[in-house]
């Protein structure tokens, strides 16, 4: 049932159904439900929301360096000098980076690809941000890399095409152990088999 069959709707109100079904997970019932729970919430609190909507669109930018969301470039953990600039570990999406800053295992900095390959959905390398990667790697001192790609078909294809476009440098590059489950997201996976993988990680 699309928000379009329901003759009584004000315009309005079917145009906030209307975009609130674009989000992940959120079906016409659910897009219903959350319009009217929205359309009784104080003013003030209704406001909030979509000032901080806005506030995120035009504030997030990309850190110059790491790539990851941020406010301001450089983002606070690569301009955090405390942290250990030799290593650096890649993962596919912003998210990632939560979970591991959450395992407090890892202090060096990060590389956030945003995708993985996939020739299936026609995404190929030169979508990803490795041009930006290889950029990082011959301009500064870094000497590990970690490749911390999901343990999916595509988290390994990636890993292994860096891992062939890096072979020949000096540079040494490690994956997470095996403890992650196959198929699994980094986002999903718990702290502690997180941070275990991540001690554990193996020179590729
Ligand atoms: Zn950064």
């Amino acid at each position: 049932m699309s928000s379009e069959q329901i003759p009584s709707a004000a315009p309005s109100l079917s145009r906030l159904i209307q975009e609130l079904q674009k989000l992940p997970g959120i079906g016409p019932k659910s897009a219903q439900r959350l319009a009217y729970y929205l359309i009784r919430l104080p003013d003030d609190d209704a406001y909030a929301l979509a000032d901080a909507i806005t506030a995120v669109k035009q504030q997030i930018v990309l850190c110059a360096e790491c790539q990851n969301l941020t406010d301001d470039s450089p983002c606070s953990i690569c301009s955090d000098s405390r942290r250990d600039q030799d290593v650096v570990c890649v993962v596919e999406d912003p998210l990632d980076v939560l979970a591991l800053e959450r395992t407090r295992c890892f202090r060096g900095l990060y590389h956030v690809l945003h995708g993985v390959i996939s020739p299936l959905n026609g995404i190929g390398p030169e979508q990803l941000k490795l041009k930006e990667l290889y950029a990082r790697l011959s301009g500064k001192q870094v000497q590990e890399l970690v490749i911390a790609t999901n343990a999916t078909l595509e988290g390994e294809a990636t890993a292994m095409y860096i891992r062939r476009q890096l072979a020949g440098s000096e540079l040494k590059i490690t994956h997470l152990a095996r403890g992650l489950p196959v198929g699994g997201a980094l986002e999903y996976t718990d702290e502690l088999t997180l941070s275990r993988a991540f001690q554990g990680r193996q020179e590729l």
